[in-house]
């Protein structure tokens, strides 16, 4: 039977071996990035497994108090220290009195209650401890997986809780098929299967950390790369890429439009660079607070912004354009005690008139925007064939504008 074929001993040499390469890993990728706090925790977690494994190892040679008393506190604690990695991870603190009680009642137990008499107890006592934090540990990577939806997540929460479990079933074997107490050297099968498992979670549970780790840092560029810096919502290649995925559903309507603030480099040269930010900012928020969940909105350039309607058309376009150009001719903005007034203009196209290619509609936007523009500015637009006849754009042959019958 497998676990006749396995040494309990070579078993922890080989725990400790490869923990301690993966401690000298993720202590490596640590000190590349030392903000990663989580991660910090996590190799200290590693080393104290590292040091623990190293002392149960020695329970052949070692003194019993350290190898075994000493070094199962130090296992317990390792999956303590663990705990408070995720919970770190997630921005959280892991409770100090869950922290410590697994390693302090096994301490008490062991040097105060005589546990060091009784190996079941222990075995009883030290699963319980591993259990519960591998279980809570599943708790919290699973509650985060709304506030940061990684991949990995239901992956490792499966796992820990699986841990968790299988640690758990140590305690109706002890119990059922117990160790001898005269011999730490004699154990069970079932014994030496389980450690077999633990060999394998520890570098389950390494593997866990780094893809967590990775999938984060993955994350967090690819919002980067789909969002505005200044203003938070979507930058031109995020938008332009989400409106052109709606354009190529069958049977799609939407209006766009292209906004355009007014005059804004006399902002800039009357108030400054950060005058003009802050109006970039306050404009894409009363933009946002006043369009509906589905609508796409993004900013596509120095002072103009785009926004996809789908399902509306010119009548809704226009609607909307009119709504947001009296809110931001009200919006009046206080800079260091001075009020700035803005105005924009709102060029719109939709796909009635010119079709489902974003480029066309792009430019037949920016026609109706060049009309609000010579119109005084502060106006709305809708594109019309006239707008082509009074030639406001040069439109390169392929790029040819034509009304589609409706
Ligand atoms: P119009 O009414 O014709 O649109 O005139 P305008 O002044 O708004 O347009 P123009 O294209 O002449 O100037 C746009 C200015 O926007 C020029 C540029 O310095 C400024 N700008 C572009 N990006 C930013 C930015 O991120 N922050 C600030 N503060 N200014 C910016
Ligand atoms: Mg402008
Ligand atoms: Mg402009």
């Amino acid at each position: 039977m497998l676990g006749d074929h396995i040494d309990i001993v070579t078993l922890l040499i080989c725990t400790f071996l490869a923990t301690a390469v993966v401690a000298i890993f993720l202590t490596l990728i640590w000190l590349r990035d030392r903000t990663a706090f989580a991660v910090g925790v996590w190799c200290l977690a590693l080393w104290t497994g590292v040091v623990s494994c190293m002392l149960l190892g020695l329970r052949a040679i070692g003194p019993e108090w350290l190898s075994i008393g000493i070094g199962n506190a130090l296992a317990i604690l390792a999956y303590a220290i663990l705990w408070a990695g995720f919970k770190a991870f997630d921005g959280s603190r892991a409770h100090p009195v869950v922290f410590l009680a697994g390693p302090v009642i096994w301490l008490v137990c062991y040097f105060g209650l005589s546990f060091h008499d009784d190996a079941n107890a222990r075995v009883v006592l030290a699963s319980l401890s591993v259990s519960a934090y591998s279980l809570l540990v599943a708790v919290d990577v699973y509650s985060a997986r709304h506030r940061e939806a990684l991949p990995c997540r239901p992956i490792i929460t499966s796992f820990f809780a699986l841990h968790g479990l299988v640690y758990f079933l140590r305690i109706p074997f002890a119990i059922m098929m117990p160790l001898d107490a005269r011999n730490v050297m004699n154990f069970p099968v079932w014994f030496s299967i389980f450690n077999l498992e633990l060999f394998v979670s520890t570098i389950v549970i390494v593997v866990s950390v780094l893809a967590l780790t990775l999938e984060r840092a993955q994350h967090r560029y690819r919002i980067l790369s789909f969002t505005d810096e200044l203003t938070g919502i979507s930058n031109r290649r995020s938008f332009t890429e989400k409106v052109e995925a709606l354009l190529m559903r069958p049977n799609t309507v939407g209006a766009l439009m292209i906004l355009d603030i007014d005059h804004f480099k006399r902002i800039n040269d009357t108030w400054g660079h950060i005058a003009g930010d802050r109006v970039l900012k306050r404009f894409a928020e009363i933009v946002t607070l006043l369009v509906e969940q589905n609508v796409l909105f993004g900013r596509i350039g120095g002072e103009e912004f785009a926004l996809f309607l789908p399902n509306a058309g010119v009548l809704r376009g226009l609607a909307l354009g009119e709504t947001l150009r009296r809110e931001v001719e009200g919006m009046a903005m206080d800079y260091e005690g001075h009020r700035v007034d803005i105005s924009v203009s709102v060029g719109v196209s939709c796909v009635g008139q010119v079709g489902t290619d974003f480029d066309r509609l792009h430019k037949a936007a920016d026609c109706a925007l060049y009309e609000a523009k010579r119109s005084g500015r502060n106006a709305v637009r809708v594109f019309s064939e006239d707008m082509l006849l009074r030639s406001c754009m040069e439109y390169p042959p392929t790029m040819e504008l034509k009304l589609r019958p409706v």
